[in-house]
Protein backbone atom coordinates (compact mmCIF):
# COMPACT_ATOMS: atom_id res chain seq x y z
CA UNK A 1 0.00 0.00 0.00
CA UNK A 2 1.08 3.44 -0.27
CA UNK A 3 3.02 5.08 2.30
CA UNK A 4 4.78 8.73 2.62
CA UNK A 5 8.43 9.42 3.40
CA UNK A 6 9.96 12.38 3.46
CA UNK A 7 7.17 14.69 1.11
CA UNK A 8 6.71 11.27 -1.47
CA UNK A 9 4.61 9.08 -1.56
CA UNK A 10 5.01 5.02 -2.66
CA UNK A 11 4.79 1.60 -2.20
CA UNK A 12 6.35 0.83 1.43
CA UNK A 13 8.62 -1.87 -0.48
CA UNK A 14 10.50 1.15 -2.93
CA UNK A 15 10.99 3.24 0.15
CA UNK A 16 14.46 3.36 1.53
CA UNK A 17 16.16 5.70 4.73
CA UNK A 18 19.83 5.89 4.89
CA UNK A 19 21.17 3.62 6.98
CA UNK A 20 22.67 6.35 8.77
CA UNK A 21 19.37 7.59 10.04
CA UNK A 22 19.44 8.50 13.85
CA UNK A 23 16.07 6.28 14.03
CA UNK A 24 17.90 3.04 12.85
CA UNK A 25 20.94 3.98 14.53
CA UNK A 26 20.13 5.18 18.18
CA UNK A 27 16.20 4.82 18.04
CA UNK A 28 15.96 8.84 18.13
CA UNK A 29 12.35 9.79 17.14
CA UNK A 30 9.05 9.57 18.28
CA UNK A 31 5.94 8.08 16.99
CA UNK A 32 2.35 7.78 16.94
CA UNK A 33 -0.63 5.16 16.05
CA UNK A 34 -3.60 6.86 15.40
CA UNK A 35 -7.05 4.66 15.22
CA UNK A 36 -8.70 5.15 11.31
CA UNK A 37 -12.61 4.67 11.32
CA UNK A 38 -14.60 4.66 7.96
CA UNK A 39 -11.33 6.11 6.90
CA UNK A 40 -11.14 8.88 9.47
CA UNK A 41 -9.02 9.86 11.99
CA UNK A 42 -10.42 9.29 15.75
CA UNK A 43 -9.10 12.01 18.40
CA UNK A 44 -6.48 13.36 15.51
CA UNK A 45 -6.08 16.67 17.23
CA UNK A 46 -4.93 14.71 20.43
CA UNK A 47 -2.45 12.69 18.70
CA UNK A 48 -0.80 15.72 17.04
CA UNK A 49 -0.73 17.54 20.14
CA UNK A 50 0.68 14.37 21.48
CA UNK A 51 3.65 14.09 18.84
CA UNK A 52 4.63 17.76 18.93
CA UNK A 53 4.94 17.68 23.20
CA UNK A 54 6.80 14.44 22.56
CA UNK A 55 8.92 15.97 19.64
CA UNK A 56 9.47 19.21 22.11
CA UNK A 57 10.79 16.77 24.66
CA UNK A 58 13.40 15.59 22.73
CA UNK A 59 14.29 18.46 20.49
CA UNK A 60 13.41 17.35 17.15
CA UNK A 61 11.44 20.53 15.30
CA UNK A 62 7.92 19.69 14.20
CA UNK A 63 8.55 18.86 10.65
CA UNK A 64 5.26 19.32 9.15
CA UNK A 65 2.26 21.50 10.20
CA UNK A 66 -1.34 19.83 11.29
CA UNK A 67 -2.77 20.40 7.89
CA UNK A 68 -0.04 19.09 5.97
CA UNK A 69 -0.03 16.24 8.24
CA UNK A 70 -3.67 15.56 7.81
CA UNK A 71 -3.26 16.16 4.17
CA UNK A 72 -0.09 13.52 3.82
CA UNK A 73 -2.67 11.38 6.46
CA UNK A 74 -5.60 11.55 4.25
CA UNK A 75 -3.66 10.78 0.67
CA UNK A 76 -2.03 7.30 2.63
CA UNK A 77 -5.53 6.60 4.24
CA UNK A 78 -7.20 7.30 0.82
CA UNK A 79 -5.18 4.93 -1.13
CA UNK A 80 -5.97 1.69 1.63
CA UNK A 81 -8.02 -0.87 1.08
CA UNK A 82 -9.50 -1.21 4.74
CA UNK A 83 -12.31 1.51 5.82
CA UNK A 84 -10.64 0.85 9.49
CA UNK A 85 -7.28 1.03 9.66
CA UNK A 86 -3.65 2.04 11.97
CA UNK A 87 -1.88 4.73 10.66
CA UNK A 88 1.54 4.64 11.45
CA UNK A 89 4.06 8.04 11.42
CA UNK A 90 7.66 8.18 12.78
CA UNK A 91 10.04 11.18 13.35
CA UNK A 92 13.21 10.67 13.34
CA UNK A 93 15.88 13.09 14.29
CA UNK A 94 17.31 12.74 10.94
CA UNK A 95 20.58 11.16 9.00
CA UNK A 96 23.98 12.22 10.28
CA UNK A 97 27.82 10.73 10.88
CA UNK A 98 27.20 8.46 13.90
CA UNK A 99 27.86 10.97 17.13
CA UNK A 100 25.18 11.09 20.09
CA UNK A 101 25.02 14.94 20.40
CA UNK A 102 22.33 16.55 18.60
CA UNK A 103 24.13 17.70 15.47
CA UNK A 104 22.13 21.11 15.08
CA UNK A 105 20.20 21.93 11.78
CA UNK A 106 19.42 18.10 10.69
CA UNK A 107 16.34 17.52 8.60
CA UNK A 108 13.80 15.28 10.10
CA UNK A 109 13.03 11.95 8.75
CA UNK A 110 9.35 11.81 8.10
CA UNK A 111 7.52 8.35 7.53
CA UNK A 112 3.89 7.52 7.81
CA UNK A 113 1.97 4.46 6.87
CA UNK A 114 -1.41 2.34 7.40
CA UNK A 115 -2.04 -1.10 8.19
CA UNK A 116 -5.73 -2.60 8.54
CA UNK A 117 -7.06 -2.48 12.02
CA UNK A 118 -7.08 -5.83 13.90
CA UNK A 119 -10.13 -5.49 15.77
CA UNK A 120 -10.59 -7.45 19.06
CA UNK A 121 -12.13 -10.92 18.44
CA UNK A 122 -15.92 -11.46 19.87
CA UNK A 123 -14.27 -13.97 21.85
CA UNK A 124 -11.85 -11.92 23.70
CA UNK A 125 -14.42 -9.44 24.25
CA UNK A 126 -17.16 -11.69 25.78
CA UNK A 127 -14.39 -13.82 27.41
CA UNK A 128 -11.17 -11.38 28.65
CA UNK A 129 -8.00 -11.74 27.55
CA UNK A 130 -5.08 -13.30 29.53
CA UNK A 131 -2.46 -10.93 30.44
CA UNK A 132 1.21 -11.74 32.78
CA UNK A 133 3.20 -9.31 35.20
CA UNK A 134 6.45 -8.33 35.34
CA UNK A 135 8.53 -6.07 37.04
CA UNK A 136 8.75 -2.61 35.10
CA UNK A 137 12.85 -2.73 33.56
CA UNK A 138 12.34 -0.01 31.39
CA UNK A 139 14.00 2.98 31.37
CA UNK A 140 12.45 6.09 33.52
CA UNK A 141 10.68 8.29 30.61
CA UNK A 142 8.05 5.89 29.81
CA UNK A 143 6.01 9.23 28.92
CA UNK A 144 7.98 9.40 25.59
CA UNK A 145 6.85 7.71 22.83
CA UNK A 146 9.92 7.04 20.97
CA UNK A 147 10.87 4.64 18.69
CA UNK A 148 13.56 3.39 21.07
CA UNK A 149 11.28 0.17 22.38
CA UNK A 150 13.55 -2.34 23.32
CA UNK A 151 12.11 -2.44 26.79
CA UNK A 152 8.69 -2.80 25.56
CA UNK A 153 9.66 -5.42 23.10
CA UNK A 154 11.66 -7.80 25.99
CA UNK A 155 8.57 -7.44 28.13
CA UNK A 156 5.20 -7.64 25.14
CA UNK A 157 7.59 -11.24 24.18
CA UNK A 158 7.27 -12.52 27.91
CA UNK A 159 3.41 -12.84 27.28
CA UNK A 160 3.73 -14.18 23.97
CA UNK A 161 6.17 -16.77 25.35
CA UNK A 162 3.19 -17.86 27.77
CA UNK A 163 0.37 -17.09 25.45
CA UNK A 164 -1.14 -13.65 26.99
CA UNK A 165 -1.96 -10.63 25.00
CA UNK A 166 -0.17 -8.21 27.38
CA UNK A 167 2.48 -8.17 29.89
CA UNK A 168 1.41 -5.70 32.99
CA UNK A 169 4.58 -4.03 34.27
CA UNK A 170 4.78 -2.44 37.50
CA UNK A 171 7.45 -0.46 39.45
CA UNK A 172 8.27 -0.62 43.27
CA UNK A 173 5.10 -2.39 43.44
CA UNK A 174 3.14 0.01 41.94
CA UNK A 175 1.40 -0.24 38.30
CA UNK A 176 2.69 1.92 35.65
CA UNK A 177 1.19 0.55 32.36
CA UNK A 178 1.52 -2.28 29.79
CA UNK A 179 3.93 -2.92 26.95
CA UNK A 180 1.73 -1.07 24.58
CA UNK A 181 -1.07 -0.18 26.28
CA UNK A 182 -2.65 1.81 29.51
CA UNK A 183 -4.16 -0.97 32.51
CA UNK A 184 -7.61 0.02 34.57
CA UNK A 185 -9.08 -1.54 36.96
CA UNK A 186 -12.81 -0.80 38.26
CA UNK A 187 -13.44 -1.17 42.08
CA UNK A 188 -16.62 -0.74 43.85
CA UNK A 189 -17.74 1.00 39.77
CA UNK A 190 -15.19 3.14 39.35
CA UNK A 191 -12.95 3.36 36.82
CA UNK A 192 -9.05 3.76 38.17
CA UNK A 193 -5.83 4.25 36.46
CA UNK A 194 -2.58 5.40 37.07
CA UNK A 195 -1.23 9.02 37.29
CA UNK A 196 0.56 10.90 34.52
CA UNK A 197 4.50 10.36 35.32
CA UNK A 198 7.33 9.90 33.43
CA UNK A 199 6.97 6.15 33.87
CA UNK A 200 3.34 6.32 32.27
CA UNK A 201 2.96 6.68 28.54
CA UNK A 202 -0.15 9.39 28.68
CA UNK A 203 -2.29 7.21 26.38
CA UNK A 204 -4.98 9.34 24.33
CA UNK A 205 -7.00 6.91 25.86
CA UNK A 206 -6.92 8.61 28.95
CA UNK A 207 -9.28 11.41 28.28
CA UNK A 208 -11.18 9.48 26.12
CA UNK A 209 -12.40 7.44 29.15
CA UNK A 210 -12.43 10.47 30.85
CA UNK A 211 -15.05 11.62 28.91
CA UNK A 212 -16.66 7.87 28.50
CA UNK A 213 -16.94 7.99 31.91
CA UNK A 214 -18.70 11.37 32.68
CA UNK A 215 -21.13 10.73 30.01
CA UNK A 216 -21.66 7.06 31.20
CA UNK A 217 -21.80 8.65 35.17
CA UNK A 218 -19.09 6.57 36.01
CA UNK A 219 -16.39 7.83 38.62
CA UNK A 220 -12.67 8.26 37.08
CA UNK A 221 -9.91 8.59 39.00
CA UNK A 222 -6.40 8.67 38.92
CA UNK A 223 -4.07 7.77 41.58
CA UNK A 224 -1.07 5.58 42.56
CA UNK A 225 -2.40 1.40 42.13
CA UNK A 226 -0.62 -1.31 44.02
CA UNK A 227 0.21 -4.52 42.77
CA UNK A 228 -2.37 -5.91 45.26
CA UNK A 229 -5.54 -3.75 44.45
CA UNK A 230 -4.54 -4.86 40.35
CA UNK A 231 -4.79 -8.52 41.69
CA UNK A 232 -8.07 -7.66 44.13
CA UNK A 233 -9.61 -5.57 41.50
CA UNK A 234 -13.49 -6.00 40.38
CA UNK A 235 -12.41 -5.69 37.41
CA UNK A 236 -8.98 -5.24 34.52
CA UNK A 237 -8.84 -3.40 31.32
CA UNK A 238 -6.46 -2.97 28.80
CA UNK A 239 -6.44 0.52 26.48
CA UNK A 240 -4.79 1.61 23.39
CA UNK A 241 -4.99 2.95 19.84
CA UNK A 242 -5.73 -1.04 18.73
CA UNK A 243 -7.05 -2.54 21.80
CA UNK A 244 -9.93 0.20 21.92
CA UNK A 245 -10.84 -1.16 25.62
CA UNK A 246 -10.09 -4.77 26.14
CA UNK A 247 -10.88 -6.81 29.25
CA UNK A 248 -8.66 -9.02 31.07
CA UNK A 249 -9.78 -11.83 32.97
CA UNK A 250 -6.82 -13.58 33.43
CA UNK A 251 -3.29 -12.21 35.66
CA UNK A 252 -0.18 -14.69 35.67
CA UNK A 253 -3.12 -17.64 35.53
CA UNK A 254 -5.46 -16.27 38.10
CA UNK A 255 -8.92 -15.26 37.46
CA UNK A 256 -9.85 -11.61 37.95
CA UNK A 257 -12.93 -10.50 39.36
CA UNK A 258 -15.48 -11.82 42.34
CA UNK A 259 -18.22 -13.97 43.10
CA UNK A 260 -20.70 -14.68 39.49
CA UNK A 261 -18.05 -12.56 37.95
CA UNK A 262 -15.21 -14.06 38.70
CA UNK A 263 -12.88 -14.51 34.93
CA UNK A 264 -15.76 -12.90 33.28
CA UNK A 265 -15.36 -9.32 31.88
CA UNK A 266 -17.75 -6.78 33.81
CA UNK A 267 -20.22 -4.42 33.99
CA UNK A 268 -17.80 -1.13 33.72
CA UNK A 269 -15.69 -2.79 30.68
CA UNK A 270 -18.87 -3.66 28.91
CA UNK A 271 -20.16 0.12 29.54
CA UNK A 272 -17.49 1.70 28.34
CA UNK A 273 -16.87 -0.77 25.57
CA UNK A 274 -20.35 0.49 23.83
CA UNK A 275 -19.47 4.00 24.31
CA UNK A 276 -16.55 3.60 23.07
CA UNK A 277 -18.42 2.03 19.96
CA UNK A 278 -20.34 4.92 19.85
CA UNK A 279 -18.01 7.52 20.16
CA UNK A 280 -15.62 6.44 17.45
CA UNK A 281 -18.32 6.51 14.64
CA UNK A 282 -20.16 9.51 16.13
N1 LIG B 1 1.44 2.62 26.85
C1 LIG B 1 2.31 2.17 25.92
C2 LIG B 1 3.67 1.72 26.36
C3 LIG B 1 1.92 2.13 24.56
O1 LIG B 1 2.78 1.70 23.63
C4 LIG B 1 0.61 2.53 24.20
C5 LIG B 1 0.13 2.44 22.78
N2 LIG B 1 0.80 3.28 21.91
C6 LIG B 1 -0.25 3.00 25.20
C7 LIG B 1 0.21 3.03 26.52
C8 LIG B 1 -1.65 3.47 24.88
O2 LIG B 1 -1.66 4.72 24.24
P1 LIG B 1 -2.80 5.13 23.20
O3 LIG B 1 -4.10 5.09 23.93
O4 LIG B 1 -2.44 6.51 22.78
O5 LIG B 1 -2.73 4.15 22.08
Amino acid sequence: SLCYLNGEFGALRDMKVSVLDRGFLFGDGIYEVMPVYGRRIFRFDDHMARLARNLGKIRIPNPLSSADWLAASRRVIEAAAAEDQLLYLQVTRGVAPREHTMLPDLTPTVFMMTTPTRAATPEQRHQGVACITARDFRWERGDLKTTSLLGNVLARQMSADHGAVETILFRNGMLTEASSSNVWIASEGALLGSPKSEHVLEGIRYEVLRELCEEEGIAYNLRPLSEAEVRAADEVMLSSTSKEILPVTRIDGELVGHGAMRGKPGPVYARLYEAYQRAKRA
